[in-house]
Formats: C-alpha cells, sequence, structure tokens
C-alpha cells in the first residue's frame, strides 16, 4: 500500500507540477514585457510624424541596430535610431509599413550590427 501511495504522489507531482509548452512561452513573454516595457518612437526628422514604434523583446541579444524608416507622408526619413537587442516593430498610426530590408550587416566577435531600413507609406 505504501509503495503505491508513493508511487501516486510522485505521478501526480509529476502531472500538477507540468507546464504546457504555451505556459512557457507565454510566461516568458510576460517576463520580457514587464522587465522591458519601454518602447521606442521613431518620428520623421522632417515632418516630426511618428512612423514606426519599436519594442525591444530581448535586449541582451548580441545585436547593435541602427534602424532608419523613411516618411511615407512627407518621403523624408527618420534620424539614425541606435539600439540593442532583437526587436518587434509596428507601424505608427500615421503610416503603413513596407517590408524590412536588412541594408547592411556585420559580424564581429559573435555581435551582429545591422542596418536596418523601414519604408513606410502614407495610410
Ligand atoms: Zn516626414
Amino acid at each position: 500500500m505504501s509503495d503505491n501511495r508513493v508511487a501516486w504522489d510522485v505521478i501526480n507531482e509529476e502531472i500538477t507540477g507540468h507546464r504546457s509548452v504555451d505556459d512557457e512561452i507565454a510566461d516568458h513573454r510576460e517576463k520580457e514585457w514587464v522587465d522591458h516595457p519601454g518602447e521606442l518612437t521613431v518620428f520623421c526628422s522632417n515632418c516630426d510624424e511618428p512612423l514606426v514604434v519599436i519594442l525591444i523583446t530581448r535586449p541582451d541579444a548580441p545585436v547593435h541596430n541602427e534602424l532608419v524608416a523613411t516618411c511615407g507622408l512627407c518621403d523624408d526619413k527618420s534620424f539614425v535610431k541606435k539600439f540593442d537587442g532583437l526587436f518587434a516593430i509596428r507601424a505608427s498610426d500615421k503610416v503603413s509599413m513596407q517590408d524590412m530590408k536588412i541594408v547592411k550587416l556585420e559580424e564581429t566577435d559573435n555581435i551582429i550590427t545591422q542596418t536596418v531600413l523601414i519604408p513606410t507609406k502614407a495610410r
């Protein structure tokens, strides 16, 4: 009896302690969000309108980014935005985003430096 009981407790602990992959992913996302709530908004250097919003999802990733967004409203572009890590990006309310282009990519000592161009178009 005691042998069965022990076996059951072990199994039960395994079952209740089990976490699905979805749970792990959800926690990871939440943690990233809580630890790094900041978003960077990239504005046009000429007309000052917000173009794209960057959310840095993994600030510790060995990636240096230099990002420029073109302005679909006045055909100028943003200043160069420099930040580190992996990121997600979305368009502002003013423009839609075209395909992101990596215009330059270098790797030195396992650190990637990339120049990213984001063309935008007036909505
Ligand atoms: Zn502009």
